[in-house]
């Protein structure tokens, strides 16, 4: 890792809240050493309260942008100048560009589930999924799969109804998607649910370090052989979720994947260059193996 940093060094932050789990210093800052181009990343751990402070400190600081993670997707959006077609469609944002002074929100994440899941495309297209979560993450997986794998039905779990109720009300206007139902996040009604679903998707931080022992679900009547299950969390690669649903003959896939893309993506909005995500993504399993 470089170690000289100049005054034409450019800064790339992460805020959120917690932010220790978070790989995107790793991934970013060697993403900056492979293009050699000037620019370092570092965590700033924000909470709700001191949002519009820390943005306003981006542009007085002439910081070249932010990730945004949780839990600060949706609420920033009021502090920022305009943001692209999809973070608007979206209504949540994460990546923000400093463009001459006037913050605009980006949304990479769609670019991770994309990426993620475009190889099971015929099994999603046509068929039941289940979204557990109603977060700024439920948000992009939901308006990804509307947009790109037209599911036959969306149910969207959360601890909160009222938040999924928000969700469903929103997309079904905004993406005119009528297939949308909720659900509390209560056992044993959910077996049903979950089994009848080709994809399950965790899009809540349930089960994220240090609390890994958790679990969004612990009924593992709800897996079978023909599904597939995405958690999107990354640390620990693979969670109490997805081991429940592999013993249960489900193929399972962990966040790491839409993790790299989404930064490819992120990098790529800031700097103009495309990182090698193959080295990338070698490079964050061999520092969490080591
Ligand atoms: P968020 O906006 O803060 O939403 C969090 C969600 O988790 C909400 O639905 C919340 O439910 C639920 N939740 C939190 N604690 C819970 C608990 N104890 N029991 C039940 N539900 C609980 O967060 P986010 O930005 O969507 O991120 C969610 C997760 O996705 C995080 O683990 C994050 O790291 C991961 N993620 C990964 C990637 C990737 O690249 N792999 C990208 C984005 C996000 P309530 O509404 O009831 O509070």
């Amino acid at each position: 890792m470089k170690n000289s940093f100049y005054t034409n060094t450019k800064l790339i932050g992460l805020i959120g809240h917690p932010i220790k789990q978070s790989y995107s210093p790793f991934i970013h800052n060697i993403a900056a050493q492979f293009k050699n181009v000037d620019y370092i990343y570092l965590p700033f751990d924000v909470v709700a309260d001191n949002l519009e402070n820390a943005l306003k400190g981006v542009v007085a600081l002439g910081i070249s942008g932010l990730n945004v993670t949780i839990p600060h997707k949706e609420k920033i959006i009021k502090y920022l100048d305009d943001l692209s077609e999809e973070a608007a469609m979206i209504g949540a944002v994460n990546t923000i560009v400093n463009e001459h002074g006037k913050l605009k929100g980006y949304n990479t994440d769609i670019n991770g589930i994309l990426e993620s899941l475009m190889e099971f495309k015929d099994l999603i297209t046509g068929s039941k999924v289940s979204v557990i979560g109603a977060g700024g993450g439920a948000r992009a997986v939901i308006y990804t799969l509307i947009r790109h794998f037209k599911p036959e039905q969306i149910t969207i779990i959360n601890r909160t109804i009222q938040r999924a109720d928000t969700l469903h009300n929103y997309f079904s206007e905004k993406m005119r998607f009528d297939n949308l139902k909720t659900a509390d996040l209560f056992p044993p009604e959910l077996v049903e649910t979950f089994h009848s679903s080709k994809l399950i998707v965790n899009s809540t931080s349930v089960g994220m370090f240090p609390d890994v022992d958790d679990c969004p679900t612990n009924l593992k009547e709800s897996f079978h052989k023909d599904q597939l299950v995405f958690d999107m969390i990354y640390n620990p690669t693979e969670t109490k979720l997805l081991r429940l649903a592999k013993q249960q003959g489900a193929v399972t896939l962990g966040g790491l994947k839409m993790l790299v893309h989404q930064a490819a993506k992120s990098f790529e909005l800031w700097t103009g260059e495309e990182p090698p995500v193959e080295k990338l993504s070698r490079s964050l399993e061999l520092m969490i193996t080591s």
